[in-house]
């Protein structure tokens, strides 16, 4: 029986590091070798994904964007769900002149303003309800992304009719979040936050549960052979369409019971825990 594994990147298959485990990336090649397809789905853009892995011997599918990219183990990308450029406009241009940090996500570049960085910097000493040392950790996050490249006016990304995929905002201050949230969440779009201070939009069609439904499909695998993992909110679409459900020990208690079990934290090695219990025990 085949069955099909998808896998949440941050605080899931990663380390609080940022960096993937000889422990969990073992396991994972030991469930493939007993013929499991493994994917990983993530927030982040597929060649973010790929940087990750380049020092890692393995080849995965990959649900990039939340859903919004679907990428073959060669790299092809299958399932295309980029935003309407039409909504995309209207929303970078809103950002622009609120002046949020915003990252433009097409499927090879992650474009910011030549101000963005200024702009978290004047947030991080201006903001009091987050702790320095998270939100510095957060900038590095956004900044230390593969394939950034900096444009001196977002309306460059338009010019050149790139399909964009996701919008990212980083904002430090909880407000201005839900400012954003409640004013961009309007049209057929979907909002997710899948790291600590940001906002993605993406396709109101795009979810990790949306592609990982059309993977399973397309591989001839039954619902019931689905297993997910994951740890925070945008994980939820793909714990719904999975036969069987696992929260990391680390996750959200709204994850957890959404979760038929709860297997050990990201620092813990919990995704390789759950690959012995679902695929190489058997
Ligand atoms: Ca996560």
């Amino acid at each position: 029986m085949q069955k099909i594994v998808a896998i949440d990147l941050d605080g899931t298959f990663l380390n609080n590091n940022y960096t993937i485990s000889t422990i969990h990336a073992d396991a994972v090649k030991k469930a493939q070798e007993k013929g499991a397809q493994i994917v990983i789905a993530t927030g982040r853009a597929q060649f973010d994904v790929q940087r990750l892995f380049q020092n890692q011997d393995l080849s995965v599918w990959i649900i990039g964007a939340n859903g919004a990219t679907t990428y073959d183990p060669d790299g092809s990308l299958t399932l295309p769900l980029p935003l309407k450029s039409i909504y995309a406009k209207e929303i970078t241009r809103w950002l622009a002149e609120e002046n949020y940090y915003f990252e433009i996500v097409t499927d090879k570049e992650i474009f910011i303003t030549s101000n963005a960085k200024q702009l978290l910097e004047d947030e991080m000493d201006i903001v009091q309800q987050a702790d320095q040392e998270e939100m510095r950790n957060a900038k590095e996050r956004q900044l230390g992304q593969a394939n950034i490249k900096e444009i001196d006016d977002y309306m460059q990304v338009f010019q050149e009719e790139k399909n964009i995929y996701k919008i990212t905002i980083v904002s430090f201050d909880e407000e201005r979040r839900r400012v954003a949230a409640d004013t961009l969440g309007k049209n057929d779009l979907n909002l997710y936050s899948s790291a600590d201070f940001n906002l993605e939009i993406v396709a109101g069609q795009a979810s990790k549960g949306y592609a990982l439904k059309k993977l399973a499909k397309k591989l001839d695998i039954k619902t019931e052979d689905i297993i997910a993992v994951g740890d925070s909110m945008n994980d939820l679409p793909m714990l719904e369409v999975a036969g069987t459900k696992v929260a990391m020990g680390n996750a959200t208690d709204e994850v957890k019971e959404a979760c038929d079990y709860t297997t050990e934290t990201n620092e813990e090695n919990g995704v390789a825990t759950m690959l012995e219990r679902e695929i190489l025990q058997n």
